[in-house]
């Protein structure tokens, strides 16, 4: 059952079992495998393209589905229900990169990537964090310098998810001067490919949990950017990135909606199995009690992120409730996941069921794309900017 605050139109639910479709067939008989190995699986971008998932936000000019937010956050939780990893991937993919070529890019830009990368030829990746710059995002050092028509990158980026397979990199760097820092106002975004000469791919980071999604550092040594490559205005990539992230947001909130209600699932149906004392435990009242938490807390989750992607479907501005959206989903999916390895006992401690690895891939919900520390900043300020 997936709730939703409006009822689904038929074509969003359409949207949603194909999604859920996909996943089922596809992607879950490996989920276990891929997060064991920690494989990327190539073959899924091709497919995902196929079917469209990765032009969800794109018009059909640029091959894309064209979709509300809310259908698009509808089948990111489908993924996302059988593998954060996959649902990162396309939720990275479509909410910044693309969104961004969309926005700002120029014509040519726009013409030359958003095709291939709503059909799957060419992957996305966002590149703002450095080794030394992550919620101070605009501390970042990675320099550009202008070389003729050309710009010059020099520096190194981190965390990139999909970095080491991605085609399409948003890079977010300095263009003023040493001597005259801007701050936020002194970052360009760049469209970087790997065929760029001085790009390389660094350590690949051995993570904890969403493991099936390679994430690399990347390093860029008088790496020559043709002048065509910066998107939009000089001194502007600091606030595209920061506007991007607002959709970027209900993306990892669906994939944690996702993560909590996989755990749901899988403990409400461990607890109708599971016999202790002669009955099964979901006949324990603490146990129902703490299964009516994890629902009525995915229930809401789920209702927040909604309101979010309907208040953006109406072109409203969602920095706070983006933020409120993916603050109220990681946290819940970190907690009803540790919820479900309790109703599971010793099994849940162990790798014989999905809650293991849900727990594991919920945490970097409350990390990444602005850490739950971040967000109540954005959602604090954001009160005081409405008074
Ligand atoms: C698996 C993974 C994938 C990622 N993918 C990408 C990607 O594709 N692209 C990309 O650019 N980045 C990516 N990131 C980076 C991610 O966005 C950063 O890790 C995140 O922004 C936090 O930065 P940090 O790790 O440097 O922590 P820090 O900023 O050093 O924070 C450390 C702690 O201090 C807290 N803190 C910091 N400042 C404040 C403050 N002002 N008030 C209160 N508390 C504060 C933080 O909340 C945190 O608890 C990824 C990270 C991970 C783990």
């Amino acid at each position: 059952m997936s709730w939703a605050l409006t009822p689904l139109t038929e074509e969003q639910k359409a949207i949603q079992a194909v999604a859920g479709e996909f996943a089922t067939t596809e992607i879950a008989p490996y989920t276990e495998q891929w997060d064991r190995d920690a494989h990327f699986e190539p073959s899924l971008v091709g497919k995902l393209g196929a079917l469209g998932f990765l032009g969800m936000l794109l018009p059909e000019q640029f091959d894309g589905l064209g979709l509300d937010t809310l259908t698009y956050v509808v089948a990111l939780e489908e993924l996302a229900i059988v593998d954060a990893s996959v649902a990162v991937m396309v939720s990275v993919h479509n909410s910044l990169p693309t969104q961004m070529i969309l926005r700002w890019g120029s014509e040519k830009q726009k013409e030359c990537f958003l095709k291939p990368m709503a059909r799957g030829e060419l992957l996305g990746a966002f590149a703002l964090s450095e080794p030394d710059a992550g919620s101070d995002a605009a501390s970042l050092r990675t320099q550009a310098v202008r070389d003729g028509s050309d710009w010059i990158l020099n520096g190194t980026k981190a965390w990139v998810s999909s970095g080491a397979k991605g085609e399409v990199i948003m890079v977010m760097a300095r263009t003023d001067n040493p001597e005259d820092r801007r701050g936020p106002r002194g970052i360009s975004a760049f469209i970087v490919t790997p065929d760029l000469p001085g790009f390389s791919v660094g350590k690949k980071e051995d993570k904890m949990g969403l493991r099936a999604s390679p994430t690399v550092s990347l390093h860029f040594s008088d790496m020559r950017v043709p002048g065509d490559r910066l998107l939009g205005q000089v001194g502007s990539g600091f606030l595209y990135a920061m506007q991007s992230l607002d959709n970027g947001r209900l993306g990892i909130a669906a994939q944690a909606v996702g993560i909590a209600e996989a755990a749901l699932r899988a403990a409400a149906a461990y607890a109708a199995e599971r016999k202790q004392f002669g009955k099964p435990i979901k006949e324990f009242q603490a146990i129902q009690f703490r299964l009516a938490d994890m629902a009525t807390r995915v229930a809401s989750s789920r209702a927040l992120l909604h309101l979010a992607a309907t208040a953006k479907d109406r072109g409203e501005r969602i920095t706070q409730f983006s933020s409120m959206a993916k603050l109220q989903a990681s946290e819940t999916a970190m907690w009803v996941t540790t919820q479900a390895i309790q109703i599971f006992g010793g099994y849940g401690y162990v790798k014989d069921y999905p809650v293991e690895r849900l727990f594991r891939d919920a945490k970097v919900t409350e990390i990444y794309e602005g850490t739950s520390e971040i967000q109540r900043i954005v959602i604090a300020r954001e009160l005081y900017s409405r008074t």
